[in-house]
């Protein structure tokens, strides 16, 4: 299990009040917060009813992977000027030094301008309070006075700074991209083959085609985690997966595209760099090896240190698996039944290239959420049964229980390992037949890890099966660089 770091705010509520007497009573903690000590929890408690529905404050609890971790919040909400008075304060040693306080800050600043419609944040603080300051300014605040004798406490006169932020300014200089700049493809097309085995029709649909990055499958999902992660409002994406694959490819296409960083955690890989390497290394992404044992730890290490540094991560799985893969996939079947209403055809079998089996579970998701009664076939380009058909079946009930939807079960998966041959990226002669014998007849180009490998697998299947007279409809996932890679060989023998 990889462990994710989450920090987020939620409404201070009754529950939050023993933490927040221990907080404040902690002489670590309230050196500078000039309260009445020791805080107790009935006063508090009368004073949490005094506030909860009072319009000009909003006061939250910070949480570190769910566990209550501090208090931050808005007082003195002045709609009329449209400020507000910021306060933070971390609950234990334990919670500090992890950038807690940084990426609640931020997300505060987001609730201020975009729910309170705010336009300026400012505190004040005791000018010997050094540590929060640089807090302060790494946010972006600007020292705007010194207040003299501003507080007096336990007899003391105290001077403090007056500390502001335009929360305009902040935005426009932090937001890299708003999502109204995502743009929403067209359907990609289906056209006829001339593979005519066995008096089936066949048709292929050409993500590959898909206009981004070289188009595929990993393109697709892609842009949905691009919409998520400018929703979401992060700054860094990180991912998983091989150097040499499609997925990081188009992760580090799309990241660079909007100006966002991107890290790569790659097992460590002692062939040769192809096509997708040299792309990756193009977009500027950090590539970390590492072995396949310390691959959980280096990515919780990774997001853990860009929270530190105030970044908000966003993770996206090897081969963009998860419900957001699965929803690029749904979408996919949509299109296929769209397009099949527009030509008066149906096509009785949809056959494609199955790793991680995201693109299955999306196009049986979308066959359920549709009630049609096609077969859906995955071609394994790696993956072994049971394990194989285990996977997409879960990603499969994930979706369709995130969508409130009944769980089905194994009989359904078809996800055939007949044709993995040796495992991932292993070919024979008749797959290099195959893909010389498409590339020339149809113009288009296969490789010999997916595309070419299920088409052969399909084919394969169709014979064994004596599958005939039936309107048969393959998904060109992508990979165009893997064609390139592969031409050497093709053109050798
Ligand atoms: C990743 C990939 C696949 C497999 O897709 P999954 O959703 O992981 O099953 C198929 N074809 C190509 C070209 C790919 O890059």
């Amino acid at each position: 299990m990889v462990i994710y770091v989450s920090i987020a705010i939620r409404k201070f509520e009754e529950k939050d009040i023993p933490y927040k007497v221990n907080w404040i009573n902690d002489k670590n903690n309230n050196k500078y917060l000039h309260y009445d000590l020791p805080l107790r929890e009935d006063k508090t408690l009368i004073w949490y009813n005094s506030i909860k529905n009072r319009a000009d404050r909003a006061d939250y609890t910070i949480t570190y992977n769910g566990e209550p971790a501090g208090l931050i919040g808005l007082i003195n909400i002045d709609q009329k000027n449209k400020k507000a008075e910021y306060y933070i304060c971390l609950g234990e040693e334990k919670y500090k030094g992890k950038g807690i306080a940084y990426t609640a800050t931020k997300l505060l600043i987001d609730i201020a301008y975009y729910e309170l419609k705010l336009n300026k944040i400012y505190l004040y603080t005791e000018i010997g309070n050094r540590s929060d300051q640089k807090l302060f300014e790494k946010v972006g605040f600007e020292k705007e006075g010194l207040l003299k004798d501003d507080l007096i406490y336990n007899r003391r006169k105290i001077d403090r700074y007056l500390y502001g932020l335009n929360l305009e300014k902040y935005i426009n200089k932090t937001n890299v991209v708003n999502s109204s700049e995502i743009e929403k493809f067209n359907a990609t097309p289906i056209h006829k083959l001339s593979e005519k085995l066995k008096n089936n029709n066949f048709y292929i649909k050409r993500d590959d085609l898909f206009p981004i990055s070289f188009g595929g499958n990993k393109a697709r999902k892609a842009m949905l985690f691009l919409e998520d992660i400018i929703l979401k409002g992060c700054d860094y994406v990180v991912t998983y997966g091989s150097s040499k694959s499609n997925h990081c490819r188009i992760i580090s296409n799309i990241a660079a595209s909007k100006g966002i960083p991107c890290s790569i955690i790659s097992p460590i890989e002692t062939s040769k760099p192809n096509y997708n390497s040299k792309l990756i290394k193009f977009f500027g992404t950090e590539i970390k090896y590492c072995t396949i044992s310390e691959v959980e730890e280096t990515i919780s290490k990774k997001i853990k240190e860009l929270e530190y540094k105030g970044y908000i991560p966003y993770f996206i799985q090897g081969g963009g698996h998860g419900n957001i893969g699965t929803q690029a996939y749904v979408e996919t079947y949509n299109e296929i039944k769209e397009y099949e209403k527009n030509n008066g055809l149906y096509f009785d079998y949809i056959f494609h290239a199955s790793g991680t089996g995201t693109t299955q579970s999306g196009l049986i998701c979308g066959q359920l959420i549709n009630g049609d009664n096609r077969k859906i076939i995955g071609i394994s380009i790696a993956r072994k049964n049971p394990y194989g058909r285990q996977v997409v079946l879960n990603s499969v009930n994930d979706y369709l229980v995130s969508k409130g939807m009944d769980y089905v079960n194994f009989d359904f998966i078809n996800f055939i390992d007949d044709y993995v041959l040796g495992g991932y990226g292993i070919y024979n002669y008749d797959i290099l037949q195959t893909i010389k014998k498409v590339l020339i007849q149809d113009g288009i180009p296969l490789d010999t890890t997916y595309t070419g490998k299920a088409y052969w697998g399909m084919k394969e299947y169709i014979k064994k099966c004596q599958i005939t007279g039936k309107n048969i409809l393959f998904i060109h996932t992508g990979g165009t660089p893997l064609f390139f890679d592969d031409l050497e060989e093709l053109t050798n023998e």
